[in-house]
């Protein structure tokens, strides 16, 4: 393992008005010391990836930090088709850009909250013939139950949203990629419950093209770790689920039915995740090692974590080179 290189193909570089959590450079030597050569950047950042030029004005960032390798990003999919149209440029222009991203729960007024908007999101994509990568953020908010949140007892995050509403919202997307004809590669993110997955393995076996991944700390952490002192800081988005979830998951891992270990490494000064706003997001990259040494310990064979790590991000974007 030691001489393994790694792709983690989810974490937030921050910069730019948020330079204060962290730069693009920052990220990429945290990434670097934990052996992942490539990561592929979010576009929630401040402003948003919603063009060619704001891509390229990222591009351009992470150069001038002397970062000249091992940087990609994701454009955001918006349910605004001018926009939308903009964001294909960027993927379609800049080569740095892998695919697009669609948030279903509340993301800076990018997200597609309900059902029409997704729909016009995968009706257009199917129409302008898009083959690339959508990458997907599920958690469907009309199942959200925001009184359930008590910053005092944290775990009531997962209350707030709960395991139901990514489930929901994966069924949601799998069945707008069909009636839509979608003939890119649907990317789940994040899966913090082995029932998605079961829904990713079916549509996939149904001829779906539809990837997904886990992060280090839906499987090595629980909400019954939120209960612990500072476990605010565990808030995070899919929120971190019971123990037995956890466990589902390490199993889906086992039988070979998650394509990507992703970090969705997410900074925050500490204030702002000790404090109002809660703000959600954990810097998972910083246990990327470990994580794979658990697996390893945890009987997952040499080989599916070379996939999980390594072999499928390069079938799912030919594009990276390290
Ligand atoms: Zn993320």
């Amino acid at each position: 393992m030691a001489a393994w290189r790694f792709i983690d193909p989810h974490v937030h570089c921050r910069d730019w008005r948020e330079a204060y959590k962290a730069t693009i450079r920052e990220v990429v030597e945290l990434a670097r010391s934990q052996g992942v050569v490539a990561i592929l950047d979010m576009p929630n950042t401040e402003p948003p990836i919603t063009s060619l030029e704001l891509a390229e004005r990222r591009a351009e960032t992470a150069r001038s930090e002397g970062v000249d390798s091992g940087y990609y990003l994701y454009a955001a999919a918006t349910p605004d088709e001018a926009r939308l149209e903009e964001a294909l440029e960027a993927v379609k222009r800049l080569r740095q850009v892998v695919g697009l991203k669609l948030y279903t729960a509340p993301m800076r007024g990018l997200e597609a909250r309900d059902l029409e908007s997704q729909r016009l999101v995968y009706r257009r994509l199917s129409e302008l013939g898009y083959r690339g990568v959508l990458a997907v953020h599920c958690e469907k908010t009309s199942l959200f139950r925001e009184e359930l949140w008590d910053p005092s007892r944290p775990w009531t995050w997962n209350l707030c949203r709960p395991p139901e509403a990514e489930v929901e919202s994966v069924r949601d997307q799998i069945s707008l990629a069909v009636e839509t004809g979608f003939s890119g590669t649907l990317y789940i993110v994040h899966i913090s419950n082995p029932a998605s997955i079961r829904y990713v393995k079916q549509a996939r076996e149904q001829g779906l093209r539809v990837v997904c991944g886990v992060t280090p700390h839906h499987l090595m952490l629980s909400s019954e770790d939120m209960a612990k002192p500072g476990g605010v800081a565990l808030k995070v988005n899919p929120p971190l689920r019971e123990r037995r979830l956890a466990e589902g998951l390490l199993e889906c891992v086992k039988a070979g039915d998650v394509d990507f270990l992703e970090t969705d490494h997410a900074p925050h000064a500490s204030w702002e995740k000790y404090g109002p706003p809660y703000l959600s997001g954990i810097r998972s990259l910083e246990n990327y090692l470990r994580c794979l040494r658990w697996l390893a310990e945890n009987s997952v064979p040499d080989k599916i974590l070379r996939d999980m790590t390594y072999n499928n991000s390069k079938r799912v974007f030919p594009m990276i080179e390290e």
